[in-house]
């Protein structure tokens, strides 16, 4: 049975090799932790930078054993690891954080929607959509345009279908493969914000500044933080955030997807129970990373400061916008992360840049 706080040489186990899991097991490295990383492909952008990757699908019993034996903690890097590993890894005596209760309401975005607004936040209206006749009534219920997005497995707009009229529903329903959905009313934002929030294993909650984000085609392009005029909404985003943290009785980092409406309301309308992509700005514009923060509350540490030092602007690197590095390793202003991926095929995430914006 492991003791907290850790101390440094303990070992940290991540479920996920990608990218997320390769700046956590940077930031453990650099408290003295060493990480074993848990994915089936062999060679995996965290797997390259940890002590160990154990090379094994999530249900894999041998693969998990090997982990549960080895770390004195357990977290993941992205929230699609099957609930039943996490718990797979708890029967086998593992500290896991967060817990399978975080993964159990944000796998399912109807659990999500119901959990946020039983803990006093807003989401969208919104329908559960088991078949066409749901979506019809659905359509009915909350007007068109809509957005029918799958329950679970979702990520970067996969898995959505815009909802233009009654006459749309079939090819819909259709085109999302008739999986068991969710429609959702369109929201009205006037912008996206997200909050990277952490609570510690002592209860303490700690958020970052709300950053003000751009998508395109669903998948997020740029990170503006602190966002401009934020002060405004930053007590209610951090309100959001506790609330949300602490009905999940969540041990490590989130990251929680705003909607801000004209009258400046915030619609929650995704959390993601992991370090975040829009929380990537932090490691240049604070003296605590969202990734130190994380492997700081797993390893039971006290929680590092969030405020910001600097405004940055972070910018997705997507396929062979990778080859840009160059000039951007030559621009003073910019701090370069690449993840060390082989192949730019376009849309993947290669790497992202954080430039430093002067003071306001
Ligand atoms: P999600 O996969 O839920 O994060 O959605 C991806 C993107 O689609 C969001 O960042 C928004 O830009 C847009 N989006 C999602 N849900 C809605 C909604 N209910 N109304 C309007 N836009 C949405």
């Amino acid at each position: 049975m492991a003791t907290f706080p850790l101390p440094p040489g303990s070992t940290i186990g991540i479920l996920g090799g990608g990218q997320l899991g390769r700046m956590l097991a940077l930031a453990a490295a650099r408290l003295g932790f060493d990480t074993a990383v848990l994915d089936p492909e062999p060679d995996s952008p965290a797997g390259r930078v940890a002590a160990l990757q154990v090379t094994a699908g999530y249900d894999d019993e041998d693969g998990l054993r090997r982990l549960a034996e080895r770390c004195e903690a357990i977290t993941f890097e992205f929230e699609n690891v099957p609930a039943a590993a996490l718990e797979r890894l708890v029967a086998l005596g593992a500290e896991v954080a967060p817990g399978p209760r975080a993964l159990a309401f944000t796998q399912d975005r109807v659990a999500e929607k119901r959990f946020v607004r039983e803990v006093g936040a807003e989401t969208v209206e919104f329908q559960p959509v088991d078949g066409l006749e749901d979506l019809i009534s659905g359509l009915a219920r909350l007007g068109t345009p809509a957005l029918l997005k799958t329950r679970r497995e979702g990520y970067d707009g996969k898995g959505q279908a815009w909802v233009r009229d009654r006459a749309d529903a079939a090819a819909a329903w259709d085109s999302i493969g008739g999986r068991p959905a969710v429609l959702e009313a369109r929201a009205d934002f006037v912008r996206e914000l997200s909050v990277i929030a952490a609570r510690g294993r002592d209860g303490a909650v700690a958020c970052y500044p709300a950053g003000e984000n751009r998508h395109a085609g669903g998948v997020l392009r740029t990170t503006l933080a602190p966002a401009p005029d934020a002060g405004a909404v930053q007590p209610a985003a951090e309100a959001v955030a506790r609330r949300v943290l602490e009905g999940l009785e969540y041990v490590g980092v989130l990251g929680l997807e705003l909607f801000e409406l004209a009258d400046g309301r915030l619609l929650v309308n995704e959390i993601a129970p992991r370090v975040h992509n829009t929380g990537h700005w932090t490691q240049d514009g604070c003296a605590c990373d969202q990734f130190e923060q994380h492997v700081r509350a797993v390893a039971g540490w006290p929680l590092g400061p969030t405020r910001a030092l600097v405004p940055v602007e972070m910018e997705n690197l997507l396929g062979p916008e990778v080859e840009r590095w160059p000039g951007i390793a030559a621009d003073p202003s910019a701090r370069l992360h690449l993840y060390g991926k082989g192949e730019p095929r376009p849309g993947r995430k290669m790497g992202h840049v954080n430039r430093l914006r002067p003071p306001a």
